[in-house]
């Protein structure tokens, strides 16, 4: 059945050709009695990455950055819960990246992602990322209030985030040459499944926490939003660090493709569990025997 199942390939984008978010499907309109299959998909994937994780760890030599972008209620959380579900917790880091603080303010935009890192060896969940700095700070126009020197903003917008897309190229390759791969996912929700899910949020009293009227008011820059997504995504795929634009509406297709995107990372690293020296093999040996006949 997974044959059957859609393809990461056909949502991936590298830099190659056009990018045109206009053209990638918020749903692949998946019937609703074939959705088991993706569930069941996922979570044979789920498994596969857990066991990946183990030996990314054990071997302690690159690290994985698994960012997901989109608008809210798009899954954001829920897709990282589903595609992490079986990982052991202590390789996993998680960071959300909220409105910055003062501090955060006060540095450069890429520090604060920076600050979290994971470690080599660490799966590293970014709920949203650096990638604000070219898509909330531009519908809002924020970079324009901050605080720096003039020769650092005083350029027309497109040129002033045109150079951000550059940074953030040098700074994902940078990683990339430093032992880390950047899973970069869009979960392209539609704005008629947002406001469903914004209703069953308010309906349902145990989603009730996840409400916030102030997420409403994205939905009027919706278009806003989505050039911003456009210009983003175009600009700052690579073929190291690809995005890969997911249609988000059926939310069980979306996970399954956004567990292709890390299981494929993954194999890509092909992490192996360090193999002991001589010695280590030696002193192994010597002490289980000790163990075996109750000496210590
Ligand atoms: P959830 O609502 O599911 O808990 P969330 O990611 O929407 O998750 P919120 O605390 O609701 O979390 O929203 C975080 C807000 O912080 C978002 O509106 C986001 O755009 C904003 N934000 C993140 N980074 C920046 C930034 N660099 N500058 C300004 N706002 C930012
Ligand atoms: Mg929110």
């Amino acid at each position: 059945m997974t044959e059957d199942l859609a393809k990461i390939k056909d949502f991936r984008f590298d830099g190659d050709g056009e990018f045109d978010l206009s053209a990638c499907p918020t749903s692949l309109e998946v019937p609703d009695e074939q959705l088991e299959f993706y569930e069941a998909a996922l979570e044979k994937n789920a498994k596969k990455i857990a066991k990946l994780q183990e030996k990314l760890f054990a071997a302690g030599e690159e690290g994985v950055v698994f960012l997901i972008q989109a608008m809210d209620a798009a899954g954001k959380d829920s897709t990282a819960k589903h595609v992490l579900a079986k990982c052991n917790p202590v390789g996993i880091f998680d960071y959300s990246f909220r409105t910055p603080t003062k501090e955060e303010l006060a540095h450069d935009y890429l520090w604060r992602g920076h600050c979290h890192m994971p470690v080599r060896g660490e799966i590293g969940f970014f709920n949203r990322s650096y990638y604000e700095d070219v898509l909330v700070v531009r519908v809002n126009g924020l970079w324009k209030g901050y605080k720096w020197p003039k020769r650092c903003f005083d350029m027309d917008e497109q040129d002033f985030f045109d150079k951000r897309f550059r940074q953030i190229r040098d700074y994902e390759r940078y990683l990339y040459e430093n032992g880390y791969r950047v899973v970069k996912i869009f979960l392209n929700v539609s704005l008629d499944e947002q406001a469903n899910r914004f209703i069953r949020r308010i309906d349902k009293p145990d989603k009730n926490y996840k409400f916030s009227a102030g997420d409403l008011g994205n939905r009027a820059q919706w278009e806003q939003y989505m050039a911003a997504f456009q210009d983003s995504i175009a600009k700052t795929s690579t073929k190291k660090n690809p995005w890969f634009v997911i249609p988000a509406d059926q939310k069980p297709v979306a996970r399954y493709l956004a567990s292709e995107a890390l299981l494929k990372a993954l194999k890509d690293i092909d992490p192996e569990f360090p193999e002991p020296g001589e010695s280590a093999k030696q002193e192994m040996a010597e002490l289980r025997a000790k163990l075996v006949a109750g000496e210590i």
